[in-house]
């Protein structure tokens, strides 16, 4: 999976290493494991789906390049909306100092932390509650990232983020089509860029 993900030029040297670490398998049901290393998304339960590993590692390269990477020389608090089985959480506690994950649906918030349990990784922090309010008791961040995708931005998003810090979503264009999209947070204001058509699940609001 890493070696096709580096020959399609996905993946910086430590987005790749983090996905060499962290087994895929371990997050999908057994029925899918024969399918965990293969580039695409899977069932997860809840109508919900594990990030294909080609979006995990484009958005962690995006965050990392975060302007405040460069500064702080890595990547520190991170908040991701939509924990979903855990994986992408997984990969970026080996990419970043902590990492804030926020599940709006119980079972897959008690999912991901059966799955992370034998991983040990104590700067993994789960939340369950409504991503869209963000978590403001660890911002600022260093970068925010959503797996799932709705027509606005939270404005709590932007005010979590730090100056110097990237948000990166999937955001759903006037035209229904859904994007990748790219905040930075400057000292003059918040910079937006739009990157290529993505698939993610609606971003919903409340807790279930
Ligand atoms: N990062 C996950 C991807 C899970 S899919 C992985 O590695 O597997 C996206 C997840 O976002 C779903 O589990 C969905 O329930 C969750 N979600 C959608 N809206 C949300 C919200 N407002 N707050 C928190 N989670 C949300």
């Amino acid at each position: 999976m890493v070696q096709r993900l580096s020959a399609a030029g996905i993946g910086a040297p430590q987005v790749l290493q983090a996905m060499v670490t962290v087994e895929r398998h371990r997050f999908v049901d057994t029925g899918l494991v024969n399918q965990a290393y293969e580039d695409t998304s899977l069932p997860i339960g809840l109508g919900q789906t594990i990030s294909k590993p080609s979006i995990v590692a484009r958005m962690a390269d995006l965050l990392l390049g975060a302007e405040i990477v460069s500064t702080a020389g890595s990547l520190g608090r991170v908040l991701e909306i939509g924990t979903g089985c855990g994986y992408q959480a997984a990969v970026l506690s080996l990419l970043a100092r902590e990492v804030y994950s926020i599940e709006r649906l119980r079972g897959l918030h008690d999912k991901a932390r059966s799955n992370l349990r034998p991983l040990r990784l104590p700067n993994v922090h789960l939340l369950f509650g409504d991503g869209m309010a963000g978590f403001s008791k660890g911002a600022p961040y260093a970068a925010i990232v959503s797996a799932a995708g709705g027509s606005a931005l939270p404005a709590a998003w932007c005010e979590q983020l730090a100056v110097g810090g990237r948000l990166v979503a999937p955001f759903a264009r006037a035209d229904g089509q859904q994007v990748l999209l790219v905040v930075d947070k400057t000292a003059h204001g918040l910079k937006q860029t739009v990157l290529e058509p993505v698939h993610f699940v609606p971003l919903k609001s409340g807790v279930a």
